[in-house]
């Protein structure tokens, strides 16, 4: 059985070409039926930087969202999201998103509280708290926006369910999984523990370059739909330039949907142990435009490392730290742009930053511990000057012993 992801052309964030592209996206992708259903919307709302630098999902389009699930019979649409670390009510009126979902006949969710939600056969995790209105929400859309990311280098569908995580657990995560592919295989899990039951990407304009929230703006058109949360990231990132099988949550996904039994017959798309979602690269129907059609020229992508090759795995430790300190991009201070707003130390989940105190005729300034840095690249994420770049190259000065 194919898994449907539908491309329609959608050029602006005007709500009539919103509303057009959006019934056509969910249309082609099979159709999604929220008739007498409570419906938690889940938008990208990553920080207050919001759609003007493509950060978060435009408010046009969460409006839209909205009044689609209303007119499709939906009692009541949940609109909320958890950011990396600023209050989710100030991000949600920064980023137009509280505002537009109110106006459009939602509600804006509080993702503070919990409710705890098993996965046993989670391989990383069998257990996530997660924000509580999923657990009041009969049904999950997943509303995304296409963009790199410098840690897992897509961010999709299946990322942005990592927002169901409240507040600054979310480092906690980080540092239980500092390695990308642990923490892979933690985000296969928290989908499997999610289940969104639609996806809809917001790609009418995506972010290329050093995502998720330092890279550029990038116009593509297109709005993107599929029930398979999988297919629809795997679409995407193919659309942009990568090998979505270098994409460490989308192998870790198809491997497991894959190695399911069940995973071929008679799933149904609410089983935790093997949703309806593809198990083969090849199982993916685009409908509407074709991917080559919709494919831009070129995209700036977030480069791939190989940690895990064949040299690698044979490594000493000490040696596989140097590697990793040469290789692995670590985070590096612009105190000219930085504000000491104290975000990045907040967020920090191996307490490698410290805001130091203003010594005389000085101003103060973010250090870094860099041997406990794990190179989560949380601080990059958050930072809302573009006062961290990520760069190569072994530590400044002498490597502090550890
Ligand atoms: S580096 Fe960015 S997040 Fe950190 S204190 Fe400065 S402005 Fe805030
Ligand atoms: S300094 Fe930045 S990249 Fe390093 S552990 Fe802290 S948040 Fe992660």
């Amino acid at each position: 059985m194919k898994s449907p992801v539908s491309l329609v052309r959608c050029t602006s964030y005007d709500s009539e070409d919103l509303d057009r592209s959006i019934a056509a996206a969910i249309e082609l992708a099979g159709g999604f039926d929220p008739r007498g259903a409570i419906v938690l919307l889940k938008p990208n709302l990553l920080n207050a930087n919001g759609h003007e630098r493509a950060v978060t999902v435009h408010p046009a389009l969460i409006a839209a969202m909205v009044r689609w699930l209303k007119a499709a019979g939906a009692t009541r649409v949940l609109v909320g999201d958890s950011p990396g670390w600023q209050p989710q009510d100030f991000v949600g009126r920064k980023t137009g998103a509280m505002d537009a979902a109110i106006a459009a006949g939602g509600e804006w969710a509080d993702f503070s509280a919990e409710a705890e939600f098993e996965l046993p056969t989670g391989k990383m995790a069998r257990r996530f708290r997660l924000a509580r209105p999923l657990a009041e929400a009969d049904l999950l859309v997943d509303l995304p926006k296409l963009k790199t990311h410098q840690l897992m280098y897509f961010t999709g569908a299946v990322k942005n369910l990592f927002g169901l995580v409240p507040g600054l657990q979310k480092s906690a995560f980080h540092l239980r999984f500092p390695e990308r592919g642990a923490f892979a295989a933690m985000l296969a899990d928290l989908a499997l523990a999610a289940l969104p039951d639609f996806s809809l990407m917001d790609a009418v304009v995506a972010m290329e370059g050093p995502g998720p929230n330092n890279g550029k703006p990038r116009e593509l058109g297109l709005i993107m739909a599929s029930r398979d949360p999988l297919a629809l990231d795997w679409t995407a990132a193919d659309l942009i330039g990568y090998d979505p099988a270098t994409i460490p949550y989308l192998a870790e996904l198809l491997k497991r949907m894959a190695e399911s039994e069940a995973a071929r017959e008679g799933r149904s798309a609410k089983d935790r142990q093997s949703p309806a979602w593809i198990g083969r690269a090849d199982a993916i129907e685009v409908r509407g435009l074709a991917l080559d059609e919709a494919r831009p020229a070129s995209f700036a992508l977030v480069p791939i490392l190989k940690e895990n090759d064949f040299f690698h795995a044979r490594m000493p430790a000490w040696l596989h730290r140097l590697v990793r300190d040469c290789t692995v991009p670590r985070p590096r201070f612009d105190h000219g742009k930085c504000l000491r707003c104290s975000g990045c130390v907040r967020i920090c989940p191996a307490k490698a930053l410290s805001l130091v105190p203003p010594r005389e005729g000085g101003s103060g300034r973010v250090e870094i511990d860099y041997p406990k840095c794990i190179r989560c690249y949380c601080c990059h994420e958050i930072c809302p000057e573009d006062a961290i770049e990520l760069v190569r190259g072994p530590f400044p000065g002498p490597r502090p012993s550890r």
